[in-house]
């Protein structure tokens, strides 16, 4: 009995036991399994790591880290930089703080500019002698500086108008000559036309036209480049137009105006204004016949 009671109480421990421990057991399946699952879950965990690229990177930069570490430190202890100092600029720039471009292919010819004013002439120098042996009409050349112009081309444009055939020479009795003394007859003088309106003064140019005063013979540079529409295409002519006309003022010359249309207009018209039905002409003999 007790051995059975005991056997009983055993069996009843022994169940209870039993339960206890197929509970125990029970437990401990379910923990088996928690820890399958667990296993399985870093597994799955572990394998999305390691394919995902982050992780890679993370694995790799770990893997720096640890060869850095076993490299030897020779490196001093890390020290705070001295602060920089603050360098007051010494001069101004005016102009932007940029590399200068690289230029592949040269650059386009500037259109020629008139528009700033200097106001500062400059004296083209040397000289160009008389052809003849009349009396001399010595003139200069003066150059606004800053117009984009070649000083002795102007000069030499200008001296081979004045001394042309079919120029004034040929009806007064002189021989131009050009010079770089100040004692010069004649100025001619290329200015901007702001330039211009001033030395034309008391006579209004309004920026747009020459003119002679005094000894002053002033070709506004905004004609001189680019004419007038009438001699579009033909500006070497212009420009032997815009000499004789203003060097024929200075000769005592008033102005005229075209009388037959479609004939060479007098070079003392006032060409710029518009041709008036004639022909564009530079030259003081050519005339409507
Ligand atoms: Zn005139």
């Amino acid at each position: 009995m007790t051995t059975g009671r005991t056997g009983r109480r055993v069996d009843a421990r022994g169940l209870g036991a039993a339960r206890k421990r197929r509970g125990g057991r029970h437990s401990r399946k379910k923990s088996y399994k928690a820890q399958w699952f667990s296993v399985t879950a870093l597994a799955v965990l572990g394998t999305v790591m390691v394919a995902h690229p982050d992780a890679v990177d993370r694995r790799s930069l770990a893997s720096e880290v640890v060869a850095g570490m076993a490299a030897p430190a020779t490196e001093a202890p890390y020290a705070a930089p001295a602060p920089t100092p603050v360098i007051a600029p010494t001069q101004k720039f005016t102009t932007p703080l940029r590399p200068a471009p690289t230029l592949t292919r040269p650059p386009k010819e500037a259109k020629p500019n008139y528009s700033v004013s200097s106001g500062k002439l400059a004296v083209v120098p040397g000289s160009d002698k008389a052809t003849g042996v009349r009396d001399k009409l010595t003139y200069r050349v003066e150059i606004e500086q800053g117009l984009s112009v070649n000083g002795p081309a102007v000069a030499a444009i200008i001296h081979t108008t004045l001394t042309d055939s079919r120029g004034w020479q040929a009806i007064h009795p002189v021989n131009f000559e050009r010079t770089d003394n100040v004692d010069a007859d004649l100025r001619i003088i290329l200015a901007t036309p702001t330039l211009t309106d001033k030395l034309c003064l008391p006579l209004d140019t309004g920026g747009e036209v020459s003119c002679r005063v005094e000894d002053r013979v002033v070709l506004n540079a905004k004609r001189w480049m680019y004419a007038v529409p009438a001699y579009s295409g033909n500006i070497a002519l212009y420009r032997s137009y815009l000499v004789n006309h203003e060097v024929g003022h200075a000769l005592g010359h008033g102005h005229s105006t075209c009388s037959k249309a479609k004939t060479p207009a007098p070079v003392m018209m006032q060409q710029t204004k518009g041709l008036g039905g004639c022909l564009p002409n530079a030259w003081p003999t050519v005339k409507a016949t």
